[in-house]
């Protein structure tokens, strides 16, 4: 990608420098998630590269409080990036203003507002207002503060684990969770949870890929204002993405881990659908294309 010169957001924050200490041991989010009554819900959704961590949920207060935990205290601390490190950093905040700058465009067209989301970047742990998270969560958006959270070393690791690399599918990362963005501020987010709530695990895992596969629609639609706006984008960009969104596919990310696959299961989208729809929004960057909820579950 071709980001010379291009703005960085200042919806950014860095909270690298944090350490948490846990009143009750340090739970990890998974085991949090893990533990937690059916009925409880947080409003934590993530692009799920190592686990799939995707909640329908109304509210995580006192959450905390009804495990037992007291909260958890922060200490700040000055965190010294390696080079790499900062310039990820900068990528983000400035892939972040590009959302900014296409999602404002594009809602003003329906009318709208378009309030974007904070950004934390945080180092192994962080405190999200959806619980509590740790860097094996990877990327995510909590609803409940419109904040989309990211530990760098999740760009290192996707070249290391499945092999996906450049620029531009690290901006496909962020662009999936400002999509979540999206469709929380357009009211989908909420309307699928209180679905998925009430619903079978193998239709809620249904209605969980429908928001994952327009996140990455969304992606998609970014990519190409972006590249309308800012001329971003360079050769093999495109390809670089899908080639990442395939690598996510629950169907390679199962078949690498155990060998098989369990399709009822699968809750972002096999490689060929994530590929697909985000492909779809990168070459017509028409949002009225990108309806993932009334086709047939088997067209998708
Ligand atoms: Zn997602």
């Amino acid at each position: 990608m071709k980001l010379d010169g291009r703005r960085m957001s200042d919806n950014i924050s860095d909270r690298r420098g944090e350490r948490m200490s846990m009143a009750g041991g340090g739970l990890s989010l998974l085991r949090l998630l893990a533990i937690l009554p059916g009925g409880i819900k947080t409003k934590l959704i993530g692009l799920a590269v190592v686990a799939a961590v995707v909640v329908a949920t109304q509210g995580t207060s006192g959450l905390s409080g009804l495990l037992g935990l007291s909260g958890p205290q922060t200490e700040q601390r000055q965190y010294q990036g390696t080079p790499e490190e900062q310039e990820l950093y900068e990528f983000s905040a400035q892939i972040l203003a590009g959302t900014e700058d296409v999602w404002t465009e594009l809602f003003e067209r329906m009318g709208k507002r378009y309030i974007p989301p904070k950004m934390v970047i945080y180092k192994d742990a962080v405190q999200s207002g959806c619980g509590n998270a740790t860097s094996s969560t990877g990327p995510f958006y909590c609803s409940a503060d419109q904040t989309v959270y990211i530990d760098l070393s999740f760009f290192m690791n996707m070249k290391r684990q499945i092999g996906a690399d450049g620029d531009f599918a690290y901006a496909y990362v962020i662009a999936h969770e400002v999509g979540h963005h999206v469709q929380y501020l357009l009211g989908d987010l909420d309307r699928i949870h209180e679905k998925m709530a009430s619903a079978s695990e193998k239709e809620s895992n249904r209605l969980s890929v429908r928001l994952e596969l327009q996140a990455d629609f969304y992606a998609g639609i970014w990519a190409y204002h972006d590249n309308r706006i800012f001329s971003s984008l360079e050769d093999g960009d495109i390809d670089e993405g899908l080639d990442a969104a395939r690598k996510i596919g629950d169907d390679y990310l199962q078949k690498k881990a155990r060998g098989y696959t369990v399709p009822d299961s699968f809750n972002h989208g096999t490689s060929s659908q994530r590929s697909r729809w985000l492909k779809l929004g990168a070459h017509s960057g028409d949002l009225s294309l990108g309806d993932t909820f009334t086709p047939e579950y088997s067209s998708l």
